[in-house]
């Protein structure tokens, strides 16, 4: 991969970090308001799943969130760090060793394995 593709993926997972961590804030900012105030008006709050959850329902599908949302930034720093790693491991499949397919890099920025190799992982 040349090095203009290397900028360019790297700007993507930059972005999809960025993303990540405020959503992260902005779950943490709802899970602290419902620890504070468990009675209290969430109609002015932004949290959808607010409408007919219990605050514990509330509270559980934060953390959820927050661990897939944690699980996600891990993955970009990995891939980040292959990025930046001198061995050109980065966009490289995992199994099988071939270049991953760019038109899946673009959407999947963080992805280790091919196309080919991920279905195959998800069929079996
Ligand atoms: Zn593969």
């Amino acid at each position: 991969m040349n090095k203009k593709k290397l900028k360019h993926f790297e700007q993507r997972l930059m972005e999809e970090r960025e993303k990540i961590l405020r959503e992260m804030g902005r779950f943490g900012d709802s899970f602290q308001f419902n620890l504070k105030d468990s009675s209290g008006d969430l109609s002015s709050y932004s949290f959808h799943m607010a409408d007919h959850a219990t605050d514990s329902e509330i509270q559980e599908r934060a953390f959820q969130q927050m661990s897939k949302e944690g699980r996600l930034l891990y993955h970009i720093d990995e891939a980040l760090r292959r990025l930046y790693g001198n061995n050109e491991s980065y966009g490289r499949c995992e199994s099988c060793n071939e270049p991953i397919e760019e038109s899946r890099l673009d959407l999947v920025p963080h992805a280790r394995l091919c196309f080919k190799c991920k279905s195959q992982e998800e069929h079996g």
